[in-house]
């Protein structure tokens, strides 16, 4: 574990830490692929475009979303609707543009009618997210939602139990999950105050671990 990384009370397991293996020679490789793929129902249930992922594929900083909606579909770009305008803001709160961070999405296809993305799609498009953190090899990665969350810290529990609390991720990195937001458009108030609180963790969190790191790497021996 991470030194001075704790684990919170909860019942995230442990596999939380491994290191997934890419099949992808190649960040662009791996984009390529993404772009032509066929393998799940969702690629034949009106999508316009695979929508991969927007940013700086060297970002210390990584969003994941839950899966495009219909401006994301249209643009070929996540987070561009009433959603996107919201996280681009929280963002910038940070101090960092969009274009300094990297955004993806759990599935790269829209479902249709924006229904939840189902078990057999997300684990179908596992690969693609999967190759992306392992390339990009964040410092820190926000969920945005349950979907994300519930994948990538292999856990049942919720966001609103989850939301703005840190996760060991992957040996060198942090997990904080964030409400989606959607969700937070939906809901108002009190949940924009919630994300805000949230993103100064994250703020936090990528100046430690970004440091920890530099260190790190500047050690002798
Ligand atoms: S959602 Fe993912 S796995 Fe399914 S067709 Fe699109 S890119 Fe392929």
């Amino acid at each position: 574990m991470r030194s001075g990384t704790r684990w919170p009370d909860g019942g995230i397991p442990s596999s939380v830490s491994l290191v997934v293996e890419s099949p992808f020679a190649s960040f662009e490789e791996l984009e390529r692929e993404a772009l032509a793929c066929t393998k799940c129902p969702l690629a034949t249930q009106g999508r316009s475009q695979v929508v991969f992922g927007d940013g700086d594929p060297a970002a210390d900083l990584v969003f994941v979303g839950e899966g495009p909606g219909a401006e994301e579909d249209k643009q070929g770009i996540p987070f561009v609707g009433r959603a996107g305008r919201l996280l681009t803001g929280l963002i910038a709160d940070i101090g960092l543009r969009r274009d300094e961070v990297y955004i993806a999405n759990v599935v790269k296809c829209r479902p249709p009618g924006n229904r939840d993305p189902l078990p057999d799609e997300i684990e179908a498009c596992r690969p693609y997210l999967e190759g992306q953190l392992g390339f990009i090899d964040p410092a820190v990665v926000v969920t945005l939602g349950n979907f994300a969350t519930k994948l990538l810290l292999e856990t049942k529990d919720g966001i609103t139990k989850l939301r703005g609390r840190e996760f060991p991720f992957r040996e060198r990195a942090v997990l904080i999950p964030a409400f989606h937001p959607s969700a937070v458009l939906r809901s108002g108030g009190t949940a924009l105050a919630q994300s805000r609180a949230d993103f100064v963790r994250v703020k936090r969190a990528l100046g430690r671990v970004s440091a920890e790191r530099a260190s790190s790497q500047g050690a002798p021996g």
